[in-house]
């Protein structure tokens, strides 16, 4: 059997390393394979899901939207988050896209960052769409306030204008957007004042290259005096595992999160769905630890 990783470029993914693991540490006769998809072959990596030896297939950047009007059910996971990263064949042909980050990352909220969302102060940095995963599991937890740093705004209103269509924002949390470069103190506000502050940009991952608001040498997007001991501070960032911003708040006493705990747990969801057996989770982080360290 085989489960592909739809993406464009693919290459530099660390999801073969551990699924591919998981499949044989399983004793499962399954090839995770890499289907590398230019914008105008997405129809057709689709089709290939529907050929009987295919369980399914992960979906990576920049194809978690596109792929979405091939398939024949949008589960409600993928619905509210607006994208689809993991899509499953069922027993009867059809094709079911979910997205599995709210899950991922609610689990490593729980289970690493020993936490969780009901009644807690959310600050969230970016709004593309790790953010929405992240904001929609906050909502759904039941998050006293959502409060979303974005260096675009409109793409803070939109992102919450569809998570309100969908019925996922309730009467109690309270939600707000600032603006990045706001001059008035609400970004140190909002971070001074939260439970759980999470950076859902690229800001601090290898390779990206320092050019936006706030990413000269000196001033990441938090600076190290708003955070405080009491803080849950989590990147979704896991290359580097300890990002400038993970690094600033340990240094404050703060509780440090990386994003490889969702990137597991992500995965592991989707191998579940595919598989019907539990994944072999504590495997999967060590493959993928291994992968990082090339
Ligand atoms: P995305 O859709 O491109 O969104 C990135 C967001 O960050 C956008 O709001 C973007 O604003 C903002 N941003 C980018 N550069 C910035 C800068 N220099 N200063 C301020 N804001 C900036 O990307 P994504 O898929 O959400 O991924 C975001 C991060 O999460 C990446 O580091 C990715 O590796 C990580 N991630 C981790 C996991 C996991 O499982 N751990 C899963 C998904 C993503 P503009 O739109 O204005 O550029």
């Amino acid at each position: 059997m085989r489960v592909g990783l739809i993406g464009f470029p693919v290459n530099h993914s660390i999801s073969p390393a551990f699924q591919q693991a998981a499949f044989d540490a399983l004793g499962l006769d399954v090839r995770y394979e890499l289907w590398e998809t230019p914008p105008e072959r997405v129809s057709a990596s689709v089709e290939q899901i529907r050929r009987p030896d295919c369980l399914g297939a992960n979906v990576t950047i920049p194809h978690k939207l596109a792929v979405m009007e091939y398939l024949d059910e949008i589960d409600g996971s993928a619905a509210g988050v607006g994208a689809v990263n993991t899509i499953v064949r069922q027993p009867d042909g059809r094709l079911v896209g979910f997205n599995t980050d709210v899950e991922g990352f609610t689990r490593a909220i729980r289970e690493d960052g020993q936490a969780g969302f009901k009644g807690q102060r959310i600050t969230l940095l970016g709004a593309g769409g790790a953010a929405r995963a992240v904001a929609v599991a906050a909502l759904v937890g039941g998050a006293a306030r959502l409060s979303i740093c974005a260096r675009r705004p409109l793409q803070a209103a939109s992102l919450l204008a569809t998570l309100a269509e969908h019925g996922l924002v309730r009467p109690e949390t309270r939600t707000e957007i600032i603006a990045l470069d706001d001059a008035s103190g609400q970004r140190e506000r909002a971070i001074r004042d939260c439970d759980i502050l999470i950076n859902a940009t690229p800001v601090g991952m290898t390779g990206h290259s320092p050019r936006g608001i706030g990413e000269t040498a000196g001033d990441l997007l938090v600076q190290p005096e708003w955070l405080s001991p009491a803080t849950l501070v989590c990147d979704l960032i896991y290359n580097p595992p300890l990002t400038p911003l993970l690094e600033r708040a340990r240094a404050r006493g703060a509780r440090a999160l990386n994003g490889l705990p969702m990137l597991i747990y992500q995965g592991a969801a989707a191998f579940e769905r595919w598989t019907g057996q539990d994944a072999p989770v504590a495997l999967m982080r060590e493959k993928a630890r291994e992968a990082l360290r090339g």
